[in-house]
């Protein structure tokens, strides 16, 4: 009997998990899988949509191939559902034979500074999730009436936040940021952008590509410190060395074209460990003490200094939410699991199962691990799936929103963009389903006009 498979999240773990597992099926005229991808949003690809920048519009195609998979028999998608509103995760393991967990990290790790509730303090995963449209951050809307921001971290967020926020209107209007989010950022009067990281170029974690396109802001210069860029490479040969002495060149080349006269900065703050978050209810600046390393680590060396600043965005890493009825790995901030197997019939991928590192193809061997391990386990379906899962959303009166309902939207939000935007987001889940009614009403009247 056909193996139902229920996948929680749509973002690139749960649908190379769901396309792992379409390879899998021996006769494609005849497949032995029923696939369902939940989504609490009624918009697919996660983090595609709500992570990835906005001005990182090649990166989003992915969503194309994922939209190949969505489109197959085997493959339903029920958007605005969510797993312990909607329907809880027990309830729907005994729905179907194996469920997935792919919710991604979509929590901030905390900085545990004095300060931290200050006005103006904000976590990368709310103000990438604010500018990109995310429906949980659109009441963020952050004070950025400031000329200084401070970013901690040096992880490609680090690079995207200090990116979009010291860019003109101009490049901001050839992106898919959320209409609010560029209205605030393009009138902010913010001219200097510093990324402090508590150790030294050599270990940071920004990707190259990421950290060479600063270089083409159209406003913006970087600016780094000579005495901070060592002139020893490491010799070693393995990838993380590579990468290393690739920042390096490159943030030498940064600091050879920093006479250009930009209106901008954004500065390259090295062996600089934030302790303090200044200022009354609202942030006045961040209080850093210098590092030096010792055995790879970071270690204070009792000279402090100031940062003047006006907001702080801390980027220091992600963490997993708790899913009732799903061990929680508090350490780690993930799903609990072995080697991405949770307990009989459940399975975490992606970053839930192993914390938010790498890029979107990274998730797609923790697919292809998941698809073998269901075939290795399930040898046959004695669930219902999809019918049972659509009767409890019928007795419930919930609608899904299907996969065709998304490209509904999708189309509105590319009819709604000024060129030469690629689309304009809706920011709330009732302006996504608005689109639908209106659709179907548009219908209805073309249909009474047909008849
Ligand atoms: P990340 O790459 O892990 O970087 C986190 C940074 O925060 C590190 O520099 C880390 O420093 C620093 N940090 C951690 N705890 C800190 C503390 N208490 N105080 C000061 N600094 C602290 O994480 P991310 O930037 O959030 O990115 C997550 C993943 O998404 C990464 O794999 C990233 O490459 C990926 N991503 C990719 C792209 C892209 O490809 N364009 C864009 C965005 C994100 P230490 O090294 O010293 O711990």
């Amino acid at each position: 009997m056909t193996i139902t498979v229920a996948i929680i999240g749509s973002g690139p773990a749960g649908f190379y998990t769901a396309s792992a597992l379409l390879a899998t099926v021996a006769d494609p005229d005849n497949p032995d899988l029923e696939i369902d991808v939940l989504d609490r949003l009624p918009t697919p690809f996660g983090l595609i949509r709500a992570g990835v920048a906005p001005d990182h519009q090649t990166t989003k195609k992915v969503a194309k191939k994922f939209e190949q998979t969505a489109l197959r028999d085997e493959v339903r998608y029920f958007g605005n559902i969510e797993i312990g509103r909607d329907i809880s995760l027990d309830d729907l393991r005994a729905m179907y034979d194996a469920v997935v967990i792919a919710t991604g990290a979509p929590l901030d790790r905390q900085a545990n500074l004095p300060g931290r509730d200050k006005l103006g303090v904000y976590g990368a995963a709310a103000f990438v999730g604010w500018y990109n449209g995310h429906p949980d951050w659109v009441g963020l809307a952050p004070d950025l009436e400031t000329e200084r921001v401070a970013v901690i971290g040096n992880g490609n967020v680090a690079l995207d936040i200090a990116r979009v926020l010291v860019k003109n209107p101009s490049e901001l209007g050839r992106t898919d940021i959320a209409a609010p989010a560029k209205a605030i950022i393009a009138k902010a009067p913010v001219n200097k952008v510093t990324v402090f990281g508590r150790r030294g170029p050599l270990q940071a974690k920004f990707t190259n590509v990421e950290l060479r396109e600063m270089a083409d802001l159209e406003d913006a210069q970087v600016i780094t410190k000579a005495e901070q860029l060592p002139d020893a490479l490491p010799v070693a040969d393995d990838r993380d060395a590579r990468l290393a002495r690739r920042n390096l060149d490159t943030l030498k080349t940064f600091a050879a074209k920093a006479q250009e006269p930009n209106p901008k900065r954004v500065c390259f703050e090295f062996y600089a460990q934030p302790l303090e978050i200044l200022g009354g209810d609202r942030v006045e600046g961040l209080r850093l003490e210098r590092t030096e390393l010792r055995d790879g680590r970071a270690v204070g060396t009792g000279d402090f200094f100031d940062y003047p600043c006006g907001a702080v965005i801390s980027a220091i890493g992600y963490k997993s939410e708790t899913l009732s009825g799903a061990p929680y790995d508090q350490r780690h901030g993930t799903i609990d699991n072995d080697n991405g197997r949770v307990a009989e019939g459940l399975y975490v991928v992606g970053w839930a199962k192993r914390g938010p590192s790498g890029v979107i193809s990274s998730n797609k061997p923790d697919g292809e691990q998941c698809a073998a391990q269901i075939r290795t386990d399930i040898q046959a379906g004695t669930k219902l799936g999809r019918l049972a899962l659509q009767n409890q959303l019928a007795g419930m009166g919930r609608d899904r929103v299907s996969y065709r309902d998304w490209t509904k939207i999708d189309q509105a939000e590319i009819d709604n963009a000024e060129h030469p935007a690629p689309r304009q987001k809706f920011v709330t889940v009732q302006d996504m389903l608005q689109v639908l009614s209106d659709v179907e009403d548009r219908w209805a009247i073309q249909d009474k006009k047909d008849a």
